[in-house]
């Protein structure tokens, strides 16, 4: 490859952002998200993210989860541009019932944005999500949103972040005063004071200033929020971190943002920040050692699959993570698991559920590959070599269904079916030993028992039953001696699609019974 190539492939991947945000449900996410597509000019019309979810819902079948439930099943790529950066955001489902597919998008982002509403604080969801983060070590910022709103006190909040998540705060802004009161953020790096103007603070006022205790800002905002401001700042700079962009860059130190995205707040100063902080994409770990996104060669993983886009056309997209080289329609890949070498000739990119064919892309972009069933969850393509990334880590199932075929003449389409979900990572299932061989489905979000009934019928032709039982952990078995009578009370033991030893728990008290009654034997979390 020539020295003008690999320039260029340097140049575009320092303009990659790639990123996905994570958040509880109704913290803001769709609406910041659209925020931010405004920005980009990706869309132009505020609402066209939502409307684009309701025309999606009119248009195709295979949402009609999404449509009775009101959700958004599925995770996709949005990409847009600003001033010179290259911005992919990954969509998580912003629901309750998310899915491994939501742990497995985050294993795609560089980066995180956290998204935290100001009232409700850190939320059930949001550890979850952050945990997963936090285990790859990757940079999070955070957005504490709805600041228009009365929300408990941001010393709270960042005490609260650091207690139940680990993680140190920086605050890059500060809120001047809140709720009905609130009139800006006092932006600690720029030095500079932004302010609400007009009635639904559609219009922002920026001042440069001397510091907090700059008269400007008594002037703008009044005496006793300009001292509550210099109060807190003063905190502050005394017991607060400083900003260490190493410390940032590893995951152990957040930096802070406050707005609200329905006013378009503090998105813009959050966006630019964001932009020149968050990385670019990095080296990926595979068997063969690490991978640089400026190699020449290409690389990348798929981390998603998903059925029947367009029910029209009954197909699968896999959806790849590019680590390195540049891509090029056409370009034949090997597919390292099956050994050969595939051509990629019709990829697309995302704009939520829009298509557009790529002709090229880079490290941290995402592309979708048609697939006629020869990809897997996991699969890496490369240029010329067999590396594999070890990107996607597997979770414990929490939640167990016994399933079985209402139909018993359907049996060989309900094993296809079960045999290709599984394959794509949408359900894991064991298999009870002994004389009634019973199936059961472990999943992360009861979610996914819907989508995969769903998807037995409008795809195999076959009606299931789940039954819920009352498991909620799975722990694989490793030892010679496994005496199946000592798994009998709260507890189950099943082989999984590999035929390993795995218990399933009623509760934890069985679980750690067990391990306790048999020390020589090792119990995992997930499949070793
Ligand atoms: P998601 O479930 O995280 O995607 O949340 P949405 O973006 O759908 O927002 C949930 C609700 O919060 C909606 O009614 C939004 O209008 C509202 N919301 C979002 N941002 C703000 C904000 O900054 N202030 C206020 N008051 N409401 C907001």
């Amino acid at each position: 490859m020539s020295q003008k190539t690999t320039e260029e492939l340097r140049q575009e991947v320092g303009k990659r952002r790639t990123f996905a945000i994570i958040s509880h449900p109704d913290a803001g996410k769709t609406t910041l998200t659209e925020k931010l597509l405004l920005y980009g000019g990706a869309i132009h019309i505020a609402g066209s993210v939502k409307a684009r979810k309701a025309a999606r819902h009119a248009t195709s079948d295979w949402m009609e989860i999404e449509k009775q439930r009101g959700i958004s099943v599925t995770s996709s790529v949005m990409q847009f541009q600003y001033e010179g950066k290259q911005v992919n955001i990954l969509d998580t489902p912003g629901h309750q019932d998310f899915s491994e597919d939501t742990y497995r998008t985050l294993t795609a982002a560089d980066s995180a944005v956290m998204l935290i509403d100001v009232a409700k604080g850190v939320e059930a969801q949001t550890i979850k999500l952050f945990q997963v983060c936090s285990k790859r070590g990757i940079p999070i910022f955070t957005f504490i949103n709805k600041l228009d709103r009365e929300g408990q006190n941001p010393f709270e909040l960042l005490e609260e972040i650091e207690r139940v998540l680990g993680i140190r705060s920086v605050p890059m802004n500060w809120p001047i005063g809140m709720g009905r009161e609130l009139c800006g953020v006092y932006d600690r790096m720029k030095n500079q004071v932004e302010l609400f103007q007009g009635k639904d603070h559609s219009e922002i006022e920026v001042r440069k200033t001397e510091g907090y205790n700059d008269p400007v800002i008594r002037e703008m905002a009044g005496d006793y929020l300009a001292d509550q401001l210099a109060q807190d700042l003063e905190l502050l700079d005394v017991a607060g971190d400083t900003f260490d962009y190493e410390k940032v860059r590893t995951g152990q130190l957040t930096p802070v943002f406050f707005g609200s995205a329905v006013n378009n707040f503090g998105v813009q100063t959050f966006l630019e920040n964001f932009l020149e902080l968050a990385p670019q994409p990095t080296e990926r770990k595979t068997t063969e050692g690490s991978v640089e996104p400026d190699e020449e060669k290409f690389s990348g993983y798929i981390f998603k699959i998903q059925a029947n886009m367009n029910p029209a056309h009954r197909d699968r997209i896999a959806f790849l993570r590019i680590c390195s080289g540049k891509f090029q329609r056409g370009m034949s890949v090997r597919h390292v698991r099956a050994g050969k070498e595939i051509k990629l000739s019709q990829p697309q990119q995302f704009l939520a559920q829009d298509r557009d064919i790529v002709e090229t892309a880079y490290p941290g972009d995402i592309i979708g590959l048609f697939d006629p069933g020869i990809f897997r969850i996991g699969d890496s393509l490369s240029e010329g070599r067999d590396i594999v990334f070890d990107e996607l880590p597997t979770f414990s199932p929490e939640i167990f269904s016994k399933v079985s075929i209402k139909n018993a003449l359907k049996q060989k389409q309900y094993l296809k079916g079960l045999d290709q979900l599984t394959e794509e990572g949408m359900v894991q299932v064991f298999r009870s030993v002994g004389a009634f061989e019973d199936t059961y489905l472990g999943v992360v979000g009861q979610l996914q028992f819907e989508v995969f009934e769903y998807r037995m019928k409008n795809e195999y032709g076959v009606d299931i039953q789940l039954f819920r039982t009352q498991f909620q952990f799975a722990r694989w078995i490793v030892g010679d001696k496994i005496d199946p009578t000592k798994f009998r009370i709260n507890s189950i033991l099943v082989k999984d699609k590999n035929d390993v030893n795995v218990a399933l728990f009623e509760n934890e008290y069985a679980m750690r019974t067990a391990m306790e009654r048999m020390p020589e034997l090792k119990f995992l979390e997930v499949a070793p």
